[in-house]
């Protein structure tokens, strides 16, 4: 049977959102933001940390599939590459989940080539445990071993993605 355990509740989350979101302010303030979320996973995340962000900026989002069930397949293929010119701008890639970090190093390697000033990583999580790539997190919301969560823009084969708070899912 199917369980959802509760791991973190919404206003854990919106603290947390916020407190990144005053964050990036401060450390964008002399830049040229732009937010650019990983679909579909951070789409939650996205609209709620754009709005906690005080500073102007520009929002565009990268499509990528990469995962089916709950384990990695390590390719990807772009679905929607960013539609901004990037050039020169301080992108921030805005993740709901850096696993592995495969998903990550293979969008950082391809806006590289667009020359922006910078690429950063914002991700609601970091699950550190399998991280197979020296990819960083510059921001990071919530910290996780291990396990599979599902909510709040997270998805468990296309489902869950609307639960308000984040759930760790036991199948
Ligand atoms: P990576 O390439 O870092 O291994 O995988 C990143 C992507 O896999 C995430 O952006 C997310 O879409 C998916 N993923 C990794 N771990 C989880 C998890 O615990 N729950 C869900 N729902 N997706 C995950
Ligand atoms: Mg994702
Ligand atoms: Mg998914």
């Amino acid at each position: 049977m199917t369980q959802l355990i509760p791991m973190i509740s919404q206003e854990e989350i919106k603290t947390k959102v916020r407190e990144t979101g005053r964050k990036i302010s401060q450390d964008y303030k002399d830049k040229n933001l732009v937010l650019a979320g990983i679909l579909k996973g951070s789409f939650i995340f996205l609209s709620d940390l754009t709005r906690e962000i005080t500073i102007d900026h520009e929002i565009d989002l990268i499509g990528v599939s990469s995962y089916s069930g709950t384990s990695s397949t390590g390719k990807i293929t772009f679905t929607k590459k960013p539609d901004l010119d990037l050039g020169g701008k301080d992108v921030l890639l805005v993740e709901d989940i850096v696993d592995t970090g495969s998903t990550l190093l293979a969008i950082k390697d391809y806006l590289k080539s667009l020359n922006p000033a910078s690429i950063k990583i914002c991700s609601l999580i970091d699950k550190h445990e399998r991280r197979k790539t020296d990819i960083a997190v510059d921001y990071a919301c919530f910290l996780l071993d291990k396990g599979f969560i599902v909510g709040y823009g997270l998805d468990y084969n296309e489902r869950y993605r609307n639960l308000p708070a984040i759930f760790d899912l036991k199948l």
